[in-house]
């Protein structure tokens, strides 16, 4: 609290204050960007599955904190350090990491050694941060290095991801984790090739990423597989070959019938230990499973593990698709230009104020992608 008080950006913010309850709009204000740091006015932020964990704390962050980590709008002042920013450039905020530990020095950020410290420890890696509420109170900030459930954000240069102002920008914010986490999981981690086999389970936003994703590599069989039968038909739209309702039939025999005798790669997108399972029976030889699906803190999971030895399989842990924002975001974008990755398909717009709502709806399985729109913001 000893910044220069009179260049604080006043901002309003939905704070998470109790675990579990519904996020609160309030009146806050946060510091001049530092030498390394970004003021970004808020366009527009995904709301993505883990904004809930976190506000129902199955994993724990210190409180009160500004929640959102999806956010796209407009850099407004940079720190005097930050040279590949400028004000009124369109940047998409994705997840933080330090950039000097083994994984971030061999172009693996996203299993960077300070992740959690760095993503959900609501500061800076020095413990600070820049919000306070409007009696003057800490207010934890810095959520995925940006907490985006705000009219503005203070970032790092190192998260901000600069993008051509011809795409709405509204749209962009979920490139910057769950879209970026299923497609990033099957082109850049997984590296799914043309002409194999993939299989999604779960086809929220992360699945439907990984399935179109999987089409954009060339994958000639792609099953999805859900409970959801709304889903399920999208994702035949988007490009699933097959679709499987596990409510409906064993995921594991429709799979293996489907792809004559296993998938050569599979996603685990649900959370669920027993579904995590499947994904890992479902597999052909040499196949690899990867997981993105988060869970809570401690779950464990089973496997047979001479069915996993024999026949060659892989079980993957996968971060935010293991993919270098600052490369694939564009890329994806590139994609969507050409009508080959329509990730806007999975979207629904609503008010700041409607956050809440927006949470309940996605849920409840109503919706697939909220984005709120600050334009709309009182
Ligand atoms: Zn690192
Ligand atoms: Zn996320």
């Amino acid at each position: 609290m000893t910044q220069d008080t009179d260049q604080r950006q006043p901002i309003r913010a939905a704070v998470l204050r109790s675990v579990g309850e519904a996020l609160q709009f309030e009146s806050a204000s946060l510091e001049a960007p530092r030498a390394t740091e970004v003021l970004v006015r808020l366009v527009a932020s995904g709301v993505c599955h883990t904004d809930m964990v976190v506000r129902d704390q199955f994993f724990t962050t210190p409180m009160p904190m500004i929640l959102g980590h999806e956010g796209s709008g407009v850099v407004e002042r940079v720190g005097s350090d930050v040279t590949t920013v400028a004000p009124g450039d369109h940047v998409v905020m994705t997840y933080m990491s330090c950039g000097l530990c083994a994984p971030c020095a061999t172009g693996h950020p996203a299993h960077c050694e300070h992740m959690s410290l760095l993503n959900f420890g609501g500061a800076r890696m020095d413990g600070s941060f820049s919000a306070c509420d409007a009696h003057g109170h800490d207010l934890h900030d810095h959520f995925f290095g940006q907490s985006s459930f705000a009219t503005h954000a203070i970032a790092s240069e190192r998260n901000v991801v600069k993008v051509r102002k011809d795409v709405p920008l509204e749209l962009l914010g979920p490139l910057g984790c769950g879209i970026q986490t299923g497609s990033g999981a099957v082109l850049q981690a997984m590296k799914v090739h043309a002409g194999s086999s993939f299989a999604a389970f779960g086809t929220g936003a992360v699945g439907l990423a990984a399935l179109m994703a999987a089409r954009v590599a060339g994958a000639t069989t792609i099953v999805a597989v859900d409970v959801n039968p709304a889903r399920l038909a999208l994702a035949l739209e988007l490009g699933a070959t097959h679709a499987v309702n596990s409510r409906e039939r064993d995921p594991v025999e429709a799979i293996r019938e489907i792809t004559g005798g296993g998938a050569d790669f599979t996603l685990e997108c649900s959370g669920r230990a027993e579904v995590l399972r499947q994904a890992i029976d479902s597999l052909g030889l040499l196949g690899t499973c990867g997981i993105v699906g988060a869970t809570p803190e401690g779950t464990e999971a089973s496997f047979n593990v001479n069915e996993v030895m024999i026949p060659g399989r892989r079980i993957m842990g996968i971060v935010q698709g293991d993919v270098v924002s600052r490369t694939f975001i564009p890329e994806l974008i590139e994609l969507y230009r050409q009508g080959r990755f329509p990730f806007d398909r999975l979207v629904k717009f609503y008010k700041f104020e409607e956050l809440n709502q927006a949470m309940a709806d996605s849920e409840s399985g109503v919706t697939i992608k909220p984005v709120l729109r600050f334009a709309d913001a009182a």
